[in-house]
């Protein structure tokens, strides 16, 4: 994995409003944000606030109603295999086998057979799955489906990575799993992440820097690097008193302290 080239992300007075057939709805309020490369920003705030619309401003899903979204200074305005995206609900295709998923951006790109599969190999490895390229993705469990959307991901490699509440849907266990694997994944990789969840203490853990949203319509209330490196993350970590000092503070921003 490698990143060449600048890919600061800059949002400038970005806001977003759905039309709606009776009424509009401001999701967005006008926000400025930049996110260097290498960062790990972890999103929190409350359902409904606009964290998927941001997120799918940054993917260029959407276009920003008002303000623009530039990635290296060229404007967003389709989405990109250089800005993958990660969401809470796998999406695999059932009819391939989980490597031809994991193979499925690099065949489009045109990559030959034999590199493609090197690919493949290579990315399942990664994220544990090196034994089920050739099982149906509806064998797998949550937790290996979501570990297949990221070896999916990370085939293209995008220099962004975009993941909008990846593992809300996981039980416990398989998710603190994850979080570790995806922060190993992204440590040393140069790549950036842009990490949505309802969850705090997810926020805290991975993140490099911690951002908290209003309620709709969303803004940006609280901006903050987390007070301990980037290194490896451990269950002990999560006892420590800079992390739970950081972590209710967050809590306390959102209405959840
Ligand atoms: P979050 O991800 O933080 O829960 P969303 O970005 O999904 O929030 O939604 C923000 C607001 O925009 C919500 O009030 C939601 O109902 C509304 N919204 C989202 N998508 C649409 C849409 N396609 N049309 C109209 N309103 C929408
Ligand atoms: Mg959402």
């Amino acid at each position: 994995m490698s990143v060449s080239g600048d890919h600061t992300v800059v949002l400038r007075g970005v806001a977003h409003r759905y039309r709606g057939r009776d009424a509009d709805v401001q999701a967005l309020a006008p926000l400025e944000l930049e996110i260097g490369a290498g960062e790990f920003v972890a999103v929190v705030g409350p359902s409904g606030c606009g964290k998927t619309t941001l997120l799918q401003l940054l993917a260029g899903f959407l276009t920003p109603t008002e303000g623009t979204v530039t990635v290296g200074g060229a404007p967003v305005t389709a989405p990109s295999p250089d800005r993958g995206v990660v969401f809470q609900q796998a999406n695999l295709y059932p009819w391939m086998t989980v490597r031809g998923n994991v193979e499925l951006g690099p065949r489009l790109r045109g990559v030959p057979r034999a590199e493609r599969r090197r690919i493949a190999e290579r990315y399942l490895e990664l994220v544990g799955l090196s034994e089920f390229g050739g099982a149906a993705t509806y064998e797998l469990s949550g937790g290996m489906q979501q570990r297949c959307q990221i070896a999916r991901v990370l085939a293209n490699d995008p220099a962004i990575m975009l993941l909008d509440e990846p593992f809300g849907a996981l039980d416990a266990l398989t998710r603190d799993r994850l979080q570790d694997e995806l922060h190993r994944i992204w440590r040393g990789s140069g790549k950036t992440a842009f990490f949505i969840t309802h969850s705090v203490e997810e926020a805290v853990y991975l993140g490099t820097r911690v951002l908290v949203m209003s309620p709709r319509p969303g803004r940006i209330v609280l901006d903050e690097q987390v007070p301990f490196d980037a290194g490896a993350r451990t269950a002990e970590l999560r006892a420590t008193p800079a992390f739970v000092a950081f972590r209710e503070r967050i809590a306390a921003t959102i209405g959840q302290g």
